[in-house]
């Protein structure tokens, strides 16, 4: 379906952390010579990551995210490391985790939309600490590297949370190529988690709803969105959010595409719903204003052109892309 969607729209599916080439070789995990054969290849390559922030080598035209296995110790002790999958070419990607102490934090402006924290490794001068939304945003990095660094993030995001057993609280150990945790005391295997959340374009004829959060970049509105909840259907879960948060009914939902959102661990589904009803009643903690908009306003948004000024979403989310293929019928 994505390739359909993606298509059909028109634009690129270069958002952000939707395109992975990675094969993961899953089934390889537990295969202890073939992993220690990758890691011996000449093309086997690293990408880094240390206080869940990516570690780049500086370059004159920009970033290289590639490190040669050989370059990590000189850096900082791996806390993690996994497979994260073979390129096109079969060149093995890994993914390390850095100890916190590889690199100093300066300074942290972060105001829980934007990461402004200001990180350096100590007498590298080769190497800079950029984080991911801003990777992302700016495309520093080619689309396949920032699908590539989600995986890692996310990856390595649920190991340094987990690195006590949910069940009995005992010490917990990597396992297959970092993609598993083991208990040896109580026997529990744990396994990374993704968390799904429903984002969702409610319209009514050439009308759709957009709403905006307090921490939203100013004049920037966009599609609500919500973390699906146990025994609840993507479709039930697009209903409540919306009812919730707008006090708006939807009967049809359809599934349009998904993204990987590793922030810090997500699937963002996204989807069309048909509002059946008009009046809102905001839910003034969830959202800071929600409105209608017309194809044709919202068409300005997306062209950086609307009258007042109102913004749409990156093109690195995925609620631009739900909005352009609405307003693109
Ligand atoms: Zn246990």
């Amino acid at each position: 379906m994505n390739e359909a969607f993606f298509e059909s729209t028109g634009r690129p599916r270069h958002f952000g952390f939707a395109v992975n080439p990675l094969d993961r070789v899953s089934d390889r995990r537990e295969d202890a010579a073939f992993l220690e054969a990758l890691r011996g290849r000449d093309d086997a390559r690293a990408l880094l990551i240390c206080r869940d922030t990516p570690v780049l080598k500086r370059r004159a035209d920009g970033y290289d995210p590639l490190f040669l296995l050989g370059e990590v110790d000189a850096i900082g002790a791996t806390r993690v490391g996994a497979l994260l999958g073979l390129g096109p070419a079969g060149a093995p990607v890994f993914a390390t985790l850095l100890e916190d102490g590889a690199v100093e934090l300066r300074a942290d402006g972060s105001d829980g939309f934007l990461d402004r924290r200001v990180m350096v490794a100590p007498g590298r001068a080769d190497l800079a600490l950029v984080d991911m939304r801003s990777i992302a945003v700016q495309g520093l990095l080619a689309p396949e590297l920032i699908g590539m660094f989600g995986q890692a993030k996310a990856l390595m995001h649920w190991h340094v949370r987990h690195g006590h057993c949910a069940n009995c609280g005992a010490a917990t150990r990597v396992a297959a190529a970092g993609w598993r945790r083991e208990c040896d005391s109580c026997k529990a295997q744990h396994f990374p988690r993704t968390d799904p959340v429903v984002i969702m374009l409610a319209v009514d004829g050439d009308n759709c709803l957009l709403g905006r959060q307090a921490r939203f970049p100013k004049a920037m509105y966009s599609c609500l969105a919500g973390f699906l909840e146990p025994g609840e259907t993507i479709e039930d879960a697009v209903r409540r959010e919306i009812f919730e948060e707008a006090g708006i009914l939807c009967g049809d939902v359809a599934y349009l595409a998904s993204q990987p959102w590793p922030f810090p661990a997500s699937l963002m589904i996204g989807c069309l719903a048909q509002a059946t009803t008009r009046a809102l009643t905001i839910d003034a903690v969830e959202l800071e204003d929600a409105r209608w908009f017309s194809r044709e306003e919202a068409a300005s948004m997306l062209a950086g052109r609307h009258p007042g000024k109102l913004l749409a979403p990156h093109p690195m989310a995925i609620a631009n892309h739900l909005l352009r293929a609405w307003v693109e019928g």
